[in-house]
């Protein structure tokens, strides 16, 4: 059978959801995050500035997570190609304000030209953070790149849903859990976590159920301790990630009919000092195939940046995508909900 497009699985999505939505309009509709902006005398959001380049490598993942908001799995074949990554490193070479190269997927590591254009951006100064599932690091036909990482100095943000076992394999699939271990002990054993070794290894924390992530600097505590106890592992910092209502945890949703509870919760949570720190204001989003994007979170609903802001990398023209009006929709309320979140943690 042919695999379903993008575009089929959310119109399946939104079919399924129409019966759930009760006080809520429909979930591409701008309007009701515009107005809750308004309310707090926010007239428009527009980048201010791009600084940081976030490029995802593709939709090929080892796992498939109950809270993927990109659809990843082992069965996906959208990957980036060598022209889209050679237009990422011109970029970069080219503009040399954005200063960060954020790496993301699918497991962004199984795109075969993923140890190049890191070491490509290390040459040029860049700093470099792969978002890393973890397990991706015990895998058969990857198990150099703990060393590779280490030896560029590339900053690890990696998911670990929790410090328990069972939460932890409940959203991410059976055994999770002691290969994340597993693969934390060997990036601490690399220097990873330690005081002024420079390599930044940050925790990700999801919430596992339809709510709003813990107080951060709290739940790092609890991290810490747990981990240091159990396991002698360190680590830098953590971040909570408010989890998006789309893809695979808006699937989780509205099979769970928790998607108009959770999403009410988020609108009530708008909190505007949060709006400051949106991360689409100061970074741009790359999808695999090379378009443009304000953030992640868009990329997967296909809304492409406003014209006549360029669409592709191969475009790329600074002075056109500072001041862009920003793609909004009812999937935002997830970035200023309570504290705020990003790719960064909580914002507040
Ligand atoms: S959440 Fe991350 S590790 Fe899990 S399936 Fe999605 S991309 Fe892969
Ligand atoms: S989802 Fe968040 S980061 Fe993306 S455009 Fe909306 S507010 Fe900005």
């Amino acid at each position: 059978m042919k695999p379903k497009t993008s575009l089929q699985h959310r119109g399946e999505r939104f079919a399924d959801a129409t019966e759930q939505l009760v006080v809520l309009a429909p979930q591409n509709d701008a309007q009701q995050f515009q107005s809750s902006l308004t309310k707090a005398g926010i007239s428009k959001l527009a980048a201010n500035r791009v600084e940081i380049l976030q490029v995802n490598l593709g939709k090929l993942c080892n796992m498939t997570c109950d809270h993927c908001h990109v659809d990843a799995g082992p069965d996906r074949r959208e990957i980036m190609q060598r022209a889209e990554i050679d237009a990422c490193i011109q970029t970069l070479q080219n503009n040399p304000e954005i200063r960060t190269l954020d790496l993301t997927g699918g497991a962004p590591e199984m795109n075969p030209h993923f140890c190049d254009l890191v070491t490509s951006a290390r040459e040029l100064g860049c700093h470099v953070i792969d978002r890393c599932n973890l397990t991706i690091l015990l895998a058969k036909g990857y198990e150099h790149l703990p060393e590779f990482l280490a030896a560029n100095s590339v900053e690890i943000v990696a998911s670990l849903p929790c410090y328990l076992e069972e939460n932890t394999d409940s959203q991410r699939g059976d055994g999770a859990y002691s290969k994340s271990i597993e693969a934390l002990l060997k990036l601490n054993s690399l220097g990873y976590g330690k005081t002024n070794s420079g390599l930044t290894l940050t925790l990700v924390y999801n919430p596992v159920g339809p709510n709003l992530p813990p107080a951060q600097k709290d739940l790092e505590s609890a991290y810490r301790s747990e981990l240091q106890t159990r396991f002698g592992i360190e680590f830098n910092r953590l971040f909570t990630i408010t989890n998006m209502p789309v893809s695979r945890y808006l699937d989780f949703l509205i099979r769970s009919g928790d998607y108009s509870t959770y999403m009410e919760k988020l609108i009530k949570a708008f909190n505007p000092a949060a709006v400051s720190g949106l991360m689409c204001l100061n970074t741009l989003s790359i999808g695999w195939d090379g378009q443009l994007y304000d953030c992640d979170f868009n990329q997967m609903l296909e809304l492409n940046l406003k014209s006549p802001a360029p669409s592709t990398i191969h475009e790329f023209n600074h002075d056109q995508l500072i001041n862009r009006p920003i793609q909004i929709a009812q999937h935002c309320f997830g970035c200023t909900a309570g504290a705020g979140s990003g790719c960064q943690g909580s914002i507040t």
